[in-house]
């Protein structure tokens, strides 16, 4: 679905900016007040905010349609917003702020979040006075009322909408979108950023500027950043949708003095291999509670319920042997995503209690074709051998679970004891489990007003960034407590840099 309105965002009105894209690829040198790299959620919302307060913007895409994450994100977080007033929601900033700072063992900057969290609802209703609908939404346990979930505009839904409905705003007010035009590195002078170097599809584009926004997204879909900004193996922890988000915001922000912040990545479980579509019914069984989880030991490493916090979840996966398990269940976990539906869904997309009809034909299809991902076996030691894990140990951590679902007491996990189903009945099925991340976090250093910092933080002059390039909003992980955090804080963030650097012009 969300993949559709992306698609849809190409075909229809968001290419409709496009329409400058010969005219100012001709010119080899162009110049504006602020140039926008990256027209994903904080892009967007920095170039709209900028030509609202009347500025001439360039927007800089490398994708060949603007969006990146957003356009496959759901909901933004809000705190004290109308949208949760409307539900009679009663969580307060401060109480959020206490959770967080501790929740982020203060490795986050606490007065900066604080910002930020003051700052949601009025940065939704800015969101909304450009068309975007908003519905507060909490799809798990483990969530407050925080996630506001987008709704239509002009036929998208979720991030696709609120892509859509930006990149309309900033066509009316006359932001110059270039697609396919990736920034490649920023122009420098005496000290201070004087615009942009990009490659369009008429070659080199020197565009001078007094103020850049990198919004570039982050960087995990470069290995080597992933490698030693996140100490991943890349080939085994991946982006859930690569867009091609290298962390060129950072390199440039890096090259021109700035400081490096620590980085993490909102993960979330997954699963693929031969015979496995994305968001398939055999995807969906990989967020399942119920089932059992084991690592390449054969051993349970996590309560499988974490996967209603699924950053978590994430990191518990990457953190075993070559960063994979298993998911193990039975014949009758199939029976029970067929007529009683998943425990958990996929975010709204995919919504909790939707049945999986297909799930045993996709498991047949899958183990016909040899898939590495998908095994069965009539008893633990024959499906052990089959995904290659020690027999004596997948055995004994099935006894081991089956006697916890007897007793109703998880002793390894404390899982609750909901959950707790027993597996054996009829033959046994292993689904690969992996990590992926929605989106890398951190690495540039900001001042609370997004100026990007050098190492005695000291701004930049002309330089800023937002959104999920960003450092000091999160700790070491990302908690789904405040569903939305990250979409919110790339819409305020855009928003409030734009702010800032028209401050900072004297505009
Ligand atoms: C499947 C999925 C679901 C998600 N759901 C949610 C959700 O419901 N709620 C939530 O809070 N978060 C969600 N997220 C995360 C959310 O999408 C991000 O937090 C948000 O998009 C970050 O905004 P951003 O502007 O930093 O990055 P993006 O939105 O990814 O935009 C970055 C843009 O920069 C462009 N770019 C990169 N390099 C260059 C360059 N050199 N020159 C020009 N352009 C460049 C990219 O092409 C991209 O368009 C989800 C992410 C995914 C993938």
């Amino acid at each position: 679905m969300k993949r559709r309105g992306f698609l849809k965002l190409a075909a229809a009105g968001v290419l409709g900016v496009c329409a400058s894209v010969p005219a100012w690829a001709a010119a080899q040198a162009v110049s504006a007040d602020v140039v926008v790299v990256g027209g994903g959620g904080s892009g967007l919302a920095a170039a709209v905010r900028a030509a609202e307060l009347g500025a001439k913007v360039v927007l800089l895409e490398k994708n060949g349609v603007v969006g990146g994450g957003a356009a496959f994100a759901e909901g933004l977080f809000g705190i004290e917003s109308r949208w949760q007033r409307a539900k009679n929601y009663g969580l307060s900033i401060p109480h959020a702020a206490e959770y967080l700072q501790r929740f982020d063992h203060f490795k986050s900057d606490a007065k900066f979040r604080r910002l930020y969290l003051e700052q949601s609802a009025p940065t939704l209703d800015w969101v909304a006075q450009h068309g975007v609908k908003f519905e507060a939404i909490q799809v798990s346990p483990s969530e407050t009322l925080t996630w506001h979930v987008i709704g239509q505009y002009k036929g998208d839904q979720h991030g696709a909408a609120y892509v859509h409905a930006l990149a309309d705003s900033a066509a009316k007010l006359g932001v110059k979108t270039l697609l396919s035009t990736p920034a490649k590195s920023l122009i420098m002078k005496n000290g201070r950023v004087a615009g942009v170097k990009a490659e369009g599809a008429a070659g080199e584009l020197d565009i001078s500027a007094s103020s850049v926004i990198l919004a570039t997204g982050g960087f995990g879909d470069n290995p080597e950043l992933v490698r030693s900004l996140l100490g991943y193996d890349p080939a085994r922890v991946k982006s859930s949708v690569p867009l091609h988000k290298t962390g060129d915001g950072f390199l440039m922000a890096k090259a021109a003095g700035g400081a490096q912040t620590a980085a993490t990545a909102v993960m979330h479980p997954g699963t693929e291999g031969r015979g496995i579509k994305f968001l398939s019914n055999l995807y969906v069984m990989s967020w399942q509670p119920a089932n059992l989880w084991v690592n390449d030991h054969g051993e349970r490493f996590a309560p499988e319920t974490l996967s209603f916090e699924f950053a978590l979840a994430g990191n518990a996966i990457a953190s075993q042997l070559h960063s994979e398990g298993w998911v193990i269940f039975d014949d009758a976990a199939i029976d029970y995503m067929k007529t009683q539906g998943a425990d958990v869904g996929v975010g709204v997309i995919i919504p909790t209690m939707t049945k999986l009809p297909n799930i045993r034909s996709e498991i047949n299809a899958a183990i016909a074709q040899g898939s590495d991902a998908v095994k069965s076996g009539a008893t633990a030691e024959e499906l052990a051998r089959a995904i290659g894990v020690p027999p004596s140990a997948l055995k004994k951590t099935l006894e081991t679970y089956n006697r916890a679902t007897e007793e109703k007491y998880d002793g390894e996990f404390f899982k609750l004891t909901q959950w707790l189903r027993p597996i054996g009945k009829g033959r046994l099925y292993a689904l690969r489990l992996r990590p992926y991340w929605f989106c890398t976090l951190g690495g540039t250093r900001t001042d609370r007003s997004l100026r990007v910092v050098d190492g005695d933080d000291r701004p930049i002059p002309g330089l800023y960034a937002v959104g999920a390039e960003t450092g000091r909003m999160y700790g070491d992980t990302y908690t789904t407590w405040t569903s939305g955090h990250l979409f919110g804080f790339a819409a305020w963030s855009g928003k409030a840099a734009a702010e800032t650097a028209l401050k900072d012009m004297g505009k």
